[in-house]
């Protein structure tokens, strides 16, 4: 009965504050416009406005003068997807499970643009790199209810910079949400801006790179700053300021060698979890006051939706702000309010599982202790000890257990029920994910997740040491980062993705019989993994060695289906090994989808001959000479076609055409189009 009664009178108080904080943005007649900011890989002490006297942060200094301001604001996981994920669906990533960039975003969680898109907002995003863009198959459902989805990344070619393919420089993103914001239909807007800048190498343009030549990592966030300065500008000079929500916050933070670790993603302590969060309400209502509880990034959503007047889903998770806020929190007893001041924040990372095979990593940060489970627990008192170097886990055992209890219940109470959406576990999109850096494997349920490797603790050096030879081999430094995997490989001989990117790397380097004995040691190592023998597939085409290469796509085939461009390869190695009903089926399966592929028209075509169907080698050979009318190889063929049909004007009229491409043209392509690989359709 007591409870009823709270939650009543807790509801009510939730719907007043919600008219008192868009009293004058509902006078005005239009809600508040929502600028949702997320500054990747942003650490919390480099904030100007939570006391770093570095000087990096003044335009955003500015706006959290004019902002509630979280002081103890903690993430849910130290990585992009999952974070990313748990702000916009303000539910914890055991319940959202997107941990990892292949993990598509169930279509029936809350999430931020399908609500307030369903409320009357005009929606927009402005995402800072391909990670996040769902046509590239990462970070897939993140666009449902966006109106605008700014995307569009791609792999680099060979020599093209990576910020003009898979990362915008953040005067560039913001740039991109000015125009849209110039031309945006009338009505209120909720528009997410997302800047990737902060994330490793840190390589900020001028004149910052110079300025912070010493701390270029601060160079990345002070360039951050300037950007959002001309957002914060515009939104000013357009009469937008006054009347939005901004809510600016990093998805994590950056180790830079706290507790040896050198990046993020394996480790829950403060300098990748405690993280920046600023909301500057409508009216600049609340401005100055400073908020000292702990919050999490799955709490914004919710404080949001109220902010502006939303109901709030009851699947979210994350508990409304709002109250906490209000400028005269009600006393304790039957008028308590509705956020928890004492809840104990959750944290979790599958980083070193999904990367490496080794432990996840969870923790339950109450007002005292920080309790990390991992195969080797941790606690630490961090009102003795904030930086957490001494671990209490062995001395203060009975606080230990019973946080480990508090941290079971709680993931309990907070997990989905039902089936985990299982990762895109397709070789493209592993591909792009290789080719920034990142690796993902099979990965055990998460429930087995923990305890089952090696602790990241004593894998850290390792975890570091793979960070720069993914560095290194995006930076096209190749040689070094062979030097660097060897290394791993020394210290880790049964890792398989030292293996994996040393193949990558002797393939850069046209080295195939390394890159082959390197990627076979991959599958060995990890022989249910698909992406192990599409990769191994793939640089046996460019050793030409064709028939071993047709076992390892069959292999992926069998478990994805759907890979078109293990189709191709496997139509060019049939046809390159004599299985021609094979490669007929096979260049089938491809056009099915891809009418327009100019190497599998030209295959079958050339193929189709070959087997004796010389009728039928005419349209699809046809089709490729339309599709590059420069190109004399489908006339090559066509001059044997019409030869055999008899048709002997058009055969000479193909050997015309060869005659005159070729004088004027690049000439024959040799045998086989694509050989190594098969070319975007
Ligand atoms: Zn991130």
């Amino acid at each position: 009965m007591l409870r009823d009664k709270i939650l009543k009178v807790s509801l009510i108080r939730q719907l007043v504050c919600a008219v008192c904080l868009t009293a004058g943005a509902l006078a005005a007649g239009a809600p508040p416009n929502i600028v949702l900011i997320t500054v990747d890989t942003t650490r919390a002490d480099r904030m100007g406005f939570l006391g770093s006297q570095r000087g990096l942060t003044p335009n955003l200094d500015a706006v959290a003068s004019r902002s509630v301001v979280f002081t103890h604001a903690y993430s849910q996981a130290p990585f992009t997807a999952p974070s990313h994920a748990t702000i916009l669906t303000g539910t914890y990533p055991q319940f959202h499970q997107v941990q990892d960039f292949q993990v598509p975003l169930s279509s029936d969680l809350p999430f931020a643009p399908a609500i307030l898109k369903a409320n009357g907002y005009h929606t927009a995003a402005f995402v800072g790199s391909i990670v996040l863009d769902p046509s590239q198959g990462l970070g897939v459902g993140l666009d449902r209810g966006f109106d605008f989805y700014d995307g569009g990344y791609h792999l680099p070619a060979p020599g093209e910079d990576h910020y003009t393919s898979t990362d915008r420089r953040a005067t560039v993103v913001v740039e991109h949400a000015l125009t849209w914001l110039s031309k945006r239909p009338a009505g209120p807007f909720f528009i997410w801006v997302h800047l990737y800048d902060p994330h490793y190498p840190y390589e900020a343009p001028e004149p910052f790179e110079s300025r912070y030549k010493s701390e270029p990592y601060d160079g990345e966030i002070a360039y951050s700053d300037f950007a959002l300065g001309k957002l914060f500008s515009y939104l000013r000079a357009n009469g937008l300021f006054e009347n939005s929500v901004i809510a600016m916050m990093s998805d994590h933070g950056e180790s830079l060698g706290d507790h040896g670790e050198r990046f993020h993603g394996f480790f829950l302590y403060d300098a990748t979890i405690h993280v920046p969060l600023l909301l500057k309400l409508p009216q600049d209502h609340l401005a100055g006051k400073r908020i000292e509880n702990h919050v999490g990034l799955v709490d914004v959503l919710p404080t949001i939706l109220q902010t502006v007047g939303i109901e709030v889903p009851k699947e979210i998770q994350g508990e409304s702000l709002v109250d906490l806020m209000s400028p005269d929190p009600p006393s304790a007893g039957e008028n308590a309010p509705a956020y928890s001041s004492v809840r104990p924040l959750y944290a979790e990372t599958e980083y070193g599982v999904r990367a490496y095979g080794w432990s996840a990593v969870r923790s339950l940060r109450t007002d005292k202790y920080l309790f990390v489970e991992a195969p080797r627990r941790e606690l630490y008192d961090l009102a003795a000890d904030p930086k957490a170097e001494h671990d209490l886990s062995t001395t203060s055992k009975a606080v230990a257990d019973t946080l480990q209890r508090q941290l079971d219940s709680f993931r309990q109470k907070t997990s989905k029920t039902g089936e985990a959406p299982s990762s895109a576990n397709d070789p493209e999109a592993q591909e792009k994910l290789a080719a920034l850096g990142y690796m993902a494997r099979n990965v055990p349920p998460p429930d087995a997740a923990m305890g089952l490797g090696a602790d990241p603790k004593d894998k850290i050096e390792i975890g570091n040491m793979m960070g720069q030879a993914n560095f290194l081999l995006e930076s096209q430094r190749i040689e070094e980062a062979i030097l660097v995997l060897q290394q791993v490989i020394a210290k880790e001989p049964n890792m398989w993705i030292p293996y994996a990117k040393l193949g990558g790397a002797e393939t850069e380097l046209k080295n195939y019989p390394e890159a082959i004995k390197a990627r076979r040691k991959a599958v060995e190592l990890d022989p249910d993994s698909v992406d192990a023998h599409y990769e191994l597939g793939k640089v046996l085409m460019a050793a030409q060695d064709y028939e071993a290469a047709v076992p390892e796509f069959e292999q992926v085939l069998a478990k994805m289906p759907g890979s078109l461009k293990s189709h191709i390869f496997l139509e060019i190695a049939y046809a390159r090994t004599n299985r021609l009903p094979q490669a007929i089926k096979e260049c089938e399966t491809v056009l099915a989808s891809l009418p327009e592929q100019y190497g599998t028209n030209l295959i079958l075509g050339r193929v189709l001959m070959r087997s004796g169907d010389a009728a039928g080698a005419v349209p699809p050979l046809l089709k490729a000479a339309s599709l590059r009318p420069h190109s004399p190889d489908p006339h090559v063929t066509l001059i044997d076609v019409y030869t055999k049909l008899g048709r002997n004007e058009d055969a000479e009229r193909e050997r015309n055409l060869v005659k005159s491409l070729t004088e004027n043209g690049p000439g024959l392509s040799g045998p086989e189009p694509n050989e190594t690989g098969p070319s975007e359709p």
